[in-house]
């Protein structure tokens, strides 16, 4: 059958699908820190990931796929709201966002939807979040399980039983699931029966960092993989739309930096990005620029529910059954922050506000300002992926075009960026925070 007439025939079935009862499931599974080009379905020539790369093929997976800031809690707040983090208040790890910003949860939750999440990451604890807004279940009590000496997340084989658990017990459709993983965020350890290691590479410091963070993927892939298997024994998958995301990526000493948050750079800002399901074309590879912000407006419009005005993203599913044609180039803004805030009253609200970075991309293009340090960077990923040649020229007309915007975009936002409340963090927050690298000493 001709792809055309597939979209056709698909464009035709998915309002039958919607206005027939029940509502399809929802399902986002998420993977904290996880840079794309360590999948094997983007490239990667380890096999780091046969679980993830099977789910996203099973759909559409995105190549240009952006987080739109690299840091845990501000990106999800982001990402369940599609909106900024500076328009909600979570601009650092340990700054819930504020309680009047509207999350895709809530929505589905007035929408008949039961909705639970299982949840893995120090930071998007509910009373440093405001995430579990609109869910049934928010589990985020891990600190006390596993990984005697460091228990700031709940492993991947926690994640999967305790939603697999729940699954089994309390299934009630339609339903919102979101299982968060967070094994590739550091300390990488390596795991037993997951290890990768190449006696052709040169046996360095920066080589163990990759082999464990491949580690890392693996051993959550795994549990990926069981979840999945449990969702689909339980015939839930076969209803269900499915999110895989990450919140953002992980610079490996690219520019010389370890971590995420620090810079707008590819490896923490390029995401891995697909879903599946129902009515979704399967085994396509699309090239077109999409951001996190996207996410919640498609989850809405799959269910057959209006999305807000108020969310910034957009509704994929028309591009991706060819009802519309993707914008091209389509210009989509990053900003960053101090990883997490130090405490109550430690920092003054105006810095609280202010970015350390703000972005954008178009195309291939990127264009970074430094508002720490007043500093411009341009680059064109065709021919420098790496992001080594700065082309940021006073006189290039395509810098003054672009940096023009950004600035317009930045000022537009600077003085009204709203932050929510650091009176949350606690004296373990804050102690956990620090462990996973967020605070500087
Ligand atoms: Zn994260």
């Amino acid at each position: 059958m001709k792809r055309s007439l597939i979209i056709a025939l698909l464009c035709l079935l998915l309002p039958l699908i919607q206005a027939g009862k029940p509502k399809p499931n929802l399902i986002l599974i998420s993977v904290d820190t996880l840079r794309q080009d360590h999948l094997g379905i983007y490239g990667y020539p380890r096999n780091t990931s046969p679980n993830i790369d099977r789910l996203l093929s099973r759909g559409v997976w995105f190549t240009n796929a952006h987080s739109n800031v690299p840091l845990t809690n501000p990106s999800f707040c982001s990402m369940m709201t599609s909106r900024y983090p500076h328009e909600i208040g979570a601009t650092r790890n340990g700054i819930p966002m504020v309680r009047d910003a509207l999350t895709l949860a809530e929505i589905l939750k007035k929408n008949g939807y039961t909705t639970v999440a299982f949840l893995s990451n120090w930071p998007l604890k509910a009373h440093l979040s405001n995430l579990d807004q609109g869910f049934d279940i928010y589990d985020d009590n891990f600190s006390k399980k596993r990984w005697l000496f460091f228990n700031d997340e709940r492993d991947a084989r926690g994640v999967t039983e305790q939603a697999t658990n729940w699954l089994k017990n309390h299934l009630k459709e339609p339903l919102f699931l979101w299982a968060h993983y967070s094994e590739p965020h550091a300390p990488y350890i390596s795991h037993k029966g997951f290890r990768f290691s190449d006696p052709r590479l040169p046996d360095t410091e920066e080589q163990r960092r990759i082999d464990a963070y491949d580690s890392e993927i693996a051993y959550a892939d795994h549990y990926i993989g069981e979840l999945l298997s449990a969702l689909d024994q339980l015939g839930v998958l076969k209803t269900s739309l499915v999110f895989f995301v990450a919140d953002h990526g992980e610079s490996l000493g690219e520019h010389g930096y370890v971590g995420h948050g620090r810079y707008l750079y590819e490896p923490s800002m390029r995401i891995p990005f697909g879903l599946s399901g129902p009515g979704i074309l399967r085994g396509v590879r699309i090239d077109a620029q999409v951001e996190l912000l996207d996410l919640a407006p498609t989850f809405l419009a799959y269910a057959g529910i209006p999305i807000p005005s108020q969310m910034r993203g957009r509704n994929l599913l028309p591009y991706i059954w060819g009802e519309k044609p993707w914008e091209e180039p389509y210009l989509i803004y990053f900003e960053t922050y101090p990883g997490a805030v130090r405490g109550k009253g430690m920092e003054k609200l105006a810095s609280l506000k202010k970015p350390i970075w703000v972005g954008l991309k178009v195309g291939e293009l990127k264009v970074l300002y430094s508002v720490l340090n007043s500093r411009w960077e341009m680059y064109q990923l065709q021919p420098d992926p790496g992001e080594l040649h700065n082309l940021a020229d006073p006189v290039n007309q395509v810098f003054i075009q672009f940096s023009e915007k950004l600035l317009k975009w930045w000022r537009g936002w600077k003085d009204t960026a709203v932050v929510g409340s650091t009176s949350a963090l606690t004296e373990q927050d804050r102690k956990k925070l620090e462990a996973l690298g967020y605070i500087n000493k």
